[in-house]
C-alpha cells in the first residue's frame, strides 16, 4: 500500500464514524485512528487534575506538557496520558459532558492536530474526527463527510448503550447528541463542518458495512 493514503472521515457525533472508520482501516489492511478518543483522554486527564472545563489557562498548561500514547495491552488498544491509561473512562458521562468545551481550547487542539499529523506522517491511515478534512489532513487522498439525522444517530447510540447494559432515556441520548454537535459546530477553532472538497455520505438507509463499501469505492476514483 503505497505510504501516502489517508483517508479523513468527519461528521456529527454517533455518526458512525469510529466503527466505520475502524472496518475500513481492517479492509485496507492501514491503521486507524479516532481523534475523539483523544480529546476525551485529554478531557478525562483535566478532570483528574480537577481541572474545570472552563478554566482556558490551565487546560492549555495540561496540554503543553501532556504526553499521550497508544499502547496494545493484553490484545487491546489503549490510550494513556502522562502514563496513565484513560481507556476505561473515555466514555464516562463526566468525560461526555465536558469534552466538547475543553475541545473548543485552541492551545488543546494544536497540541492534540500536532500528535496527529505525526502519527500520519509514518503510515497510511483511516483518520476520523469532526476537523480532518479541514485542518489535520487538507491533503488527504479522500475526504468522506458522513451524515444522519440526529434522531437516526441517537436511535444507534440509544440502541449501543442499552446493548452494553445501561440505564438511558432515548430523549436524554438525543439531547446530549444536539448539545455537543452545537458546541463543535459553532466553536471558533475548527468548526465541525464538511470539507469543501469532502464527499458526502448519508447513512441513514445505511448499513456500516454498506457505508464500509461506499467508501472504498470512492477511493478506487482517486
Ligand atoms: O467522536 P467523538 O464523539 O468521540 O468525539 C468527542 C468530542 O471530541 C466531540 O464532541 C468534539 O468535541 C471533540 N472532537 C473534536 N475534534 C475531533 C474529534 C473530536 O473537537 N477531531
Amino acid at each position: 500500500m503505497s505510504k501516502s493514503l489517508t483517508i479523513a472521515i468527519d461528521g456529527p457525533a454517533a455518526s458512525g464514524k469510529s466503527v466505520v472508520g475502524s472496518q475500513t482501516a481492517k479492509r485496507l489492511g492501514v491503521r486507524f485512528l479516532d481523534t475523539g478518543m483523544m480529546y476525551r483522554a485529554f478531557t478525562w486527564s483535566a478532570l483528574q487534575a480537577g481541572i474545570d472545563r472552563s478554566d482556558e489557562k490551565a487546560l492549555a498548561a495540561l496540554a503543553k506538557s501532556m504526553r499521550m500514547q497508544s499502547e496494545t495491552r493484553d490484545g487491546k488498544d489503549v490510550l494513556l496520558v502522562n502514563g496513565e491509561d484513560a481507556t476505561p473512562h473515555v466514555k464516562s458521562r463526566e468525560v461526555e459532558r465536558a469534552v466538547s468545551y475543553v475541545s473548543a481550547v485552541s492551545a488543546v487542539r494544536r497540541a492534540l492536530v500536532a500528535l496527529q499529523r505525526q502519527i500520519a506522517a509514518d503510515d497510511s491511515i483511516v483518520m476520523v474526527g469532526r476537523d480532518i478534512g479541514t485542518v489535520v489532513l487538507k491533503d488527504a487522498t479522500l475526504k468522506v463527510f458522513l451524515r444522519a439525522t440526529v434522531e437516526e444517530r441517537a436511535r444507534r447510540r440509544y440502541l449501543e448503550l442499552k446493548r452494553q447494559g445501561k440505564q438511558v432515556d432515548y430523549e436524554d441520548v438525543e439531547a446530549e447528541l444536539a448539545r455537543r454537535d452545537k458546541i463543535d459546530s459553532e466553536r471558533a477553532d475548527s468548526p465541525l463542518q464538511a470539507a469543501e472538497d469532502a464527499v458526502m455520505v448519508d447513512t441513514d438507509h445505511l448499513s456500516i458495512g454498506e457505508v464500509v463499501e461506499e467508501i472504498v469505492e470512492l477511493l478506487g476514483d482517486h
